[in-house]
């Protein structure tokens, strides 16, 4: 049975950041991570505190810079429909539109999809495995397919929110609120690898909460596209993702990102096929290359080198299609 919690519906920043400052008081969004959490045992609650209701937190505006900030309740089908998006920051729009069913983009927040807690099989069953507090990760000697390929451990799952990956590449800065007042992280220090925690994901505090993320203004010549592999066409994790971000002069790519999902406990920066591409004129030749580089360093398990395979193919082809 689910332990007994309370239930706030906060209406104002101040409120819920108060609601939020006492023990085992957790944030509640859209829910749809949250609620199987509970449900899964995975941890326990004693106070659930809805930041739904909060106005501020919602909707996208323009900065005065030209770029953009989205408020963390921001549902993932309005980020996947909106035309700003489509037209100036294609990787993030494209990553929405791949999450999961059309039910839950409805209901899921940006903020909730940045935040969901790991899908690894063995943490969301009934394992005693090292994030919950456990001695081993028992994806390393068990099943392992689906896991990192790109982790120095000790534990091997990777991270599943797709526009966490578009975001990297689009160099995004969030904005968290906390009883200590507001500070800015840069995407790339948000995620925590589990050599550094093992029992959070992330660098928020307990009773911290992300607010906003910011976009910067869309650079001349950018372009950018999100390409996710999964087992199935209906809803479902990356398998391997690829979110690209280029800066083409006069056919020229002077700048390069290129951020990799489903093959880390983070998204994973494939950062030699970044310096590979830059100052290089983009063709089949170097989008093998780049392709190559990109699965540098990673150190398969025994049922997930087919990952390596993917990352190749998936850099590749995502580059050939920026060049058409
Ligand atoms: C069947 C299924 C398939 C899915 N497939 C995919 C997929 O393919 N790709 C993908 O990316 N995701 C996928 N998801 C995850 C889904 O996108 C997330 O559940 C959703 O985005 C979470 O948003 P939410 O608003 O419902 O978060 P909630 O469930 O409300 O919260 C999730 C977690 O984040 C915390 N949290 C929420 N908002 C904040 C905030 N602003 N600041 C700090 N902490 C916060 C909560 O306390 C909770 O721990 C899938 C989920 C399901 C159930």
């Amino acid at each position: 049975m689910m332990k007994p919690f309370a239930y706030l519906k906060a209406k104002t920043p101040a409120e819920a950041l108060a609601a939020l400052n006492s023990k085992g008081a957790r944030i509640h969004a859209g829910g749809t991570d949250l609620l199987g959490c509970l449900h899964d045992h995975l941890f326990t609650v004693d106070k659930v505190v809805s930041i739904s209701g909060i106005k501020e937190w919602s909707g996208m505006t323009g900065r005065p810079d030209g770029g953009l900030k989205i408020g963390c309740l921001t549902t993932i089908a309005s980020i996947a429909a909106s035309a700003v998006l489509k037209e100036k920051y294609a990787v993030l729009a494209q990553a929405a539109s791949e999450v999961a069913s059309p039910q839950l983009r409805e209901q899921g927040t940006i903020g909730g999809n940045l935040c969901q807690r790991p899908r690894c099989w063995y943490y969301r069953g009934d394992f005693p495995c090292a994030r919950k507090g456990g001695e081993t990760c028992f994806a390393v000697e068990g099943e392992n397919q689906n896991h990192a390929i790109f982790s120095n451990g000790p534990c091997f799952f990777v991270h599943p929110s797709d526009t966490a990956v578009a975001l990297s590449a689009l160099q995004a800065r969030l904005t968290v609120a906390g009883p200590a007042g507001t500070r800015t992280v840069p995407i790339e220090s948000f995620f925590l690898a589990p050599e550094k925690a093992i029992d959070r994901e992330n660098v928020l505090e307990p009773a911290e909460i992300l607010t906003e993320i910011h976009l910067p203004a869309p650079a001349a010549g950018a372009r950018s596209s999100y390409r996710k592999i999964r087992s199935r066409q209906s809803w479902d994790f990356a398998l391997t993702s690829v979110a690209l971000w280029l800066q083409v002069d006069k056919g020229m790519v002077s700048q390069a990102r290129c951020w990799l999902g489903g093959v880390a406990p983070a998204p994973w920066r494939a950062a030699a096929a970044e310096k590979l591409l830059a100052g290089k004129k983009l063709n089949a030749a170097l989008a093998a290359s780049a392709g190559q580089a990109a699965a540098e360093g990673a150190v398969p398990m025994r049922d997930n080198a087919y990952k390596v395979e993917m990352v190749k193919g998936a850099v590749e082809e995502s580059l050939l299609r920026l060049l058409a």
